[in-house]
């Protein structure tokens, strides 16, 4: 490893000099709170997808981030597939997300038949880059009653899924000039900006419909769980309806009136959801004075630079960052290795989807930024309790 890495390596060590033990990326945190709700919901016994807690949690969602509607769903993943029903993504449509995302964004793409079309990202913010997006749109597709078609598939591009990365929120505003412009229906994908901001507004409230997750690596977690959010009730109660197998409400007939399906989330996880929604404030409050604490430890160092939110953005910063400036020195692999091997959790981000085979044959821009990154991006640990 070159000099510029190691002392790198040496600054997160000191950063961290007082634990004990394995650090890892992030932890959930939580306390009697927790136990005290799961109480109250097992002896209700109504632990599936009736009774209290599901209402609850939804309206307390409703209260954190101002979306008019919240549908609980069993995980993001699910919430993302449901969104793009929501949206009438069909069949062969094209669907535009970055390379540089978790693979649940592009699975959900494909459980519709629809075709995930990878766009580049902009290195300060690690989300879509809308300008070179803007370009490629304009070179690429022609326009047929105010819809846009790939000229060299052949397909319908019908829709556009920003990722706010690490809880940094995409340019909004910049992003559907461009989708209004082109005709794209936008779906945010929130699943790691869970109280962020964009401007004034919590992140998800851009969009026809955001998703977000409670996986147990997030913000805040149920074990596993997910939520749909809308400003459009029209499409809320479709969420709702969708997500409970299509049922028309009734005390004992059972009719159904479309192929539904079965992704709300249980009310056992929802009660988790309401004590950890109780501490999400307190949560974001320490990391993002953790991250000021790293990003005063990193300031000035030779060889790389701490992520910090765009200026139009309030983070979560829900995973904390370094990227490694683009000399031929960096190498990210010897540095993870040596930190893990020293007890300090770190790891690249993820693979990008167009490197992966079940992606490979994707239609795609030039994404020279995206594999840059994804050689020189270190995610350090992050969680609310260091
Ligand atoms: C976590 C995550 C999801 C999906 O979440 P699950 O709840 O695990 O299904 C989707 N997209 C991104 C970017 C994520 O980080």
């Amino acid at each position: 490893m070159n000099k510029d890495c190691l002392n790198v390596y040496s600054i997160l060590r000191a950063f961290l000099k007082d634990r004990e033990g394995v650090t890892p990326i992030h932890i959930p945190i939580f306390d009697n709170r927790e136990c005290e709700l799961l109480r109250e919901c097992v002896e209700s016994n109504f632990v599936s997808s009736v009774g209290k807690f599901c209402e609850r949690f939804e309206q307390e969602l409703v209260n954190f981030t101002g979306a008019k509607r919240a549908i609980l769903t069993v995980n993001g993943t699910s919430a993302l597939h449901l969104s793009l029903i929501l949206g009438a993504i069909k069949q062969d449509d094209e669907v535009l997300l970055p390379s540089f995302t978790f693979v649940a964004t592009a699975n959900a793409v494909r459980y519709i038949g629809a075709v995930p079309h990878f766009v580049d990202i902009q290195d300060q913010t690690l989300g879509i880059d809308i300008d070179k997006l803007s370009q490629w749109l304009e070179s690429t597709t022609e326009s047929r009653n105010g819809e846009i078609w790939n000229k060299s598939t052949g397909r319908r591009i019908r829709c556009v899924v920003p990722m706010h990365t690490f809880g940094h929120s995409v340019d909004m505003d910049a992003l559907n000039t461009i989708a209004t412009r082109f005709g794209l229906v936008v779906i945010e994908d929130a699943a790691e900006s869970l109280g962020s901001r964009y401007k004034d507004r919590h992140t998800g409230n851009d969009s026809l419909c955001a998703a977000i997750s409670f996986n147990g690596n997030k913000i805040i977690t149920t074990g596993g769980g997910g939520a749909i959010l809308t400003n459009d009730d029209d499409l809320a109660d479709r969420a709702m309806h969708l997500s409970t197998t299509a049922k028309i409400s009734h005390s004992w007939e059972m009719r159904h009136d479309a192929v539904g399906y079965n992704y709300r989330m249980p009310a056992l996880n929802a009660a988790v959801g309401c004590a950890q929604l109780e501490k999400l404030p307190d949560f974001i409050a320490k990391k993002r004075a953790l991250a000021e604490r790293y990003q005063a430890a990193f300031a000035g160092v030779e060889g790389v630079r701490f992520l910090c939110e765009p200026q139009w953005a309030t983070s979560n910063y829900w995973l904390n960052t370094l990227v490694f400036e683009d000399t031929s020195g960096v190498d990210q692999r010897s540095f993870i290795e040596l930190a893990n091997s020293e007890g300090i959790m770190t790891r690249p981000a993820w693979r990008p989807l167009h490197m992966q085979s079940p992606f490979a044959d994707c239609p795609k821009m030039d994404l020279s930024t995206t594999e840059s990154m994804a050689r020189r991006v270190v995610n350090i640990p992050s969680s609310a309790s260091l």
